[in-house]
């Protein structure tokens, strides 16, 4: 019953507090976070909360935590990790831990060559999407950089209330790497089908300024496209560069944190979960690391109680990932992964209001896309996690057929 300190207050790091407590935790627990804000849900920021409207959502009052015996730090980014002297390091605070969940998430890739003006904007935070709400609105032209699903959300958001959007997208197929190249073509005709124009295969030579704000973004073709705002997009790497010198293993690829099954990163009693983290995921045999939501909620929950739980009594941590997206009153969602050598669509197709894509790896189901299709997704994410066959997953689409019309 030592000390447990979390570093990072947001979705996973709740749940790993919370979780420690369920799992008999009763010595003190330190939550710092760098926001200024208690724990909040993040998918609404480019969904909901830009486009319609509406307040935040906090997870926890500052008095659930108080009665959780957990003292709250916020506005404290953890500045260092020492192994050695079991502390982190805040401000002028030394917090000495027994263990540590980090679940400090992701940060917003910023484009090199972009300057800094007054209206280019990335969005994590819900300070960030304050910012661009207080912005958006009728008449405004946007341009959002990067198809991918947060500037997709972002992009229907804008156009929902009232914006002329355009999406610059580099790849010449949006999403690939995230639902591979057939979806990801798939459901990129949303956008022209909801009035937001999509530039494929586009570079960004230079922004206009006027008067010391953005006025336009000229592609490398040639094309200038009027902005009085643009939001990038281009995905989020991990927020580790406090823990270049503690030693902790990271990834080459984008320094993310590397943990065992059990979520234990290189240095011992220090423990990942959420965004930041690296595992063996052991349903899809493959190292990976996620960004979404239900992940995090999870893994939060599972490192909290290794964390606290003596060794033997620890579980690994597996999952079959899972994520939704919504664009234009449409939900999109993934189960699995992508290593697949083939997919097809089970139902309907690219530019139909429905869809059910299927991954297959030899005659194995690996992954699954659907869209407005929310009860097939998680039928078909059970199968995965069972190491169902395709033809299972045909045969549970047959038995799911509505009547015809
Ligand atoms: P985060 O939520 O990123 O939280 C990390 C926290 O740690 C932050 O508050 C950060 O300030 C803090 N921190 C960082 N460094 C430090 C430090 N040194 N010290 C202390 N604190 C620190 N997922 C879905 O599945 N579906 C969706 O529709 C969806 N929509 C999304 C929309 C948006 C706009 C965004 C940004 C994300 C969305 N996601 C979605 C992803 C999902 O929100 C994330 O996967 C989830 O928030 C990850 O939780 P986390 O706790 O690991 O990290």
């Amino acid at each position: 019953t030592g000390r447990l300190v979390v570093v990072g207050a947001s979705l996973a790091g709740l749940r790993a507090v919370q979780s420690a407590r369920r799992a008999g935790h009763e010595g003190p627990i330190t939550l710092l976070g760098a926001e200024r804000h208690l724990p909040y849900d993040r998918p609404p920021l480019s969904k909901a909360y830009l486009g319609t409207g509406g307040e935040p959502d906090f997870f926890v009052t500052a008095q659930e935590l108080d009665e959780l015996g957990v003292e709250v730090l916020l506005s404290t980014p953890a500045e260092a990790l020492d192994p050695v002297r079991r502390v982190v390091a805040a401000g002028d605070d030394r917090i000495a831990y027994d263990a540590v969940v980090i679940a400090t998430g992701a940060a917003p890739r910023r484009l090199p060559d972009l300057p800094e003006l007054d209206g280019i904007v990335t969005l994590r935070t819900l300070d960030d999407a304050a910012a661009i709400r207080d912005r958006l609105g009728p008449d405004l032209d946007v341009v959002v950089v990067g198809a991918g699903f947060i500037g997709s959300e972002i992009a229907s958001s804008a156009s929902a209330v009232g914006g002329r959007v355009t999406l610059v997208e580099a790849a010449a197929v949006p999403l690939v790497r995230a639902v591979g190249e057939v979806v990801g073509a798939a459901v990129s005709t949303l956008h022209g089908r909801n009035g937001v124009r999509l530039v494929c295969d586009a570079r960004i030579a230079r922004v206009h300024a006027a008067s010391g704000r953005v006025a336009a973004v000229e592609l490398a073709s040639g094309e200038v496209i009027p902005a009085d705002l643009v939001v990038v997009g281009i995905g989020a790497a991990p927020a580790t560069q406090w823990l270049a010198q503690s030693g902790a293993a990271l990834h080459p690829a984008d320094g993310g944190l590397v943990c065992d099954e059990y979520l234990e990163t290189s240095l011992p009693d220090v423990y990942a979960a959420g965004d930041v983290t690296y595992w063996p995921n052991a349903v899809l045999d493959a190292t990976m690391r996620l960004e979404n939501w239900t992940n995090a909620a999870e893994q939060g929950g599972r490192a909290g109680a290794n964390a606290v739980l003596p060794r033997p009594s620890r579980t690994p941590y597996e999952t079959v990932p899972y994520f939704w997206s919504d664009w234009y009153d449409n939900r999109i969602q993934f189960v699995g992964g992508t290593a697949a050598d083939g997919v097809d669509f089970a139902e309907g197709g690219p530019g139909t209001e429905r869809f059910v894509a299927l991954y297959r790896s030899g005659d194995r189901l690996v992954g699954a896309a659907t869209l407005n299709e929310p009860r097939k997704i998680m039928k078909l994410r059970r199968l995965i996690g069972g190491r169902a066959g395709t033809g299972e997953a045909i045969a549970l689409l047959a038995s799911m057929a509505r009547p015809a019309a």
